[in-house]
């Protein structure tokens, strides 16, 4: 799947636009600028069929509003965080990022329009990583070298090492997409990665 990215010039968060068509894109993580994300669709000659939110900290939502909420999918236990300002950051940003009648998936795991998803709270009670062909996008759940941050809002280190136990029996070359830095694939996060051990 061909996979183009953009980086968030204020807070280094990857906004992933994936090619899932012919002229069909999913965009994954919305938080860089808007007019950005406009421009690689149209230069590629794309069309956003759907939104996925890994999680709801406001550095990965902040142009989630210019979609129609009937596209953008989200976990269910994110769902007041999305909601609630204080809990995702945004308030702190002075922004207040509340999103609503946006679409919530149920379960641990499963597939939602063509991509499979997995619950993996820690970093927030309601992350999920999204994978689909050869690509896996973590969020904050998973880096190269290191995990999300498990101090704010709904945030659990138990949690967290629980949710790191799904990798295990994923195809180590999957090529993971985290919410900030490089791509890598599984297997090399496992070299690197003390979290994984
Ligand atoms: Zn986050």
């Amino acid at each position: 799947m061909k996979v183009h990215t953009l980086v968030s010039e204020d807070y280094g968060e990857n906004t992933y636009i994936a090619e899932t068509g012919t002229n069909k894109a999913v965009i994954i993580d919305p938080g860089a600028d808007y007019e950005s994300i406009k421009g690689v669709l149209a230069t590629n000659n794309l069309s956003a069929e759907y939104v996925f939110l890994t999680h709801g900290h406001y550095d990965h939502i902040i142009s989630a509003h210019n979609f129609e909420p009937s596209i953008i999918y989200a976990h269910i236990s994110e769902k007041e965080l999305i909601q609630t300002p204080a809990y995702n950051l945004s308030s702190y940003m002075g922004s207040g990022i509340s999103l609503k009648n946006i679409n919530y998936i149920e379960g641990e795991e499963g597939f939602v329009k063509g991509f499979k998803y997995m619950h993996t709270p820690g970093h927030t009670g309601g992350c999920m990583i999204i994978i689909k062909d050869d690509c896996l996008f973590s969020g904050d759940t998973l880096f190269y070298d290191t995990v999300g941050r498990t101090d704010l809002p709904s945030g659990n280190p138990r949690m967290l090492k629980e949710s790191l136990k799904v990798f295990e029996r994923l195809d180590k070359n999957l090529i993971v997409y985290p919410g900030h830095g490089q791509p890598f694939t599984l297997k090399d996060a496992y070299g690197s990665n003390y979290f994984l051990r």
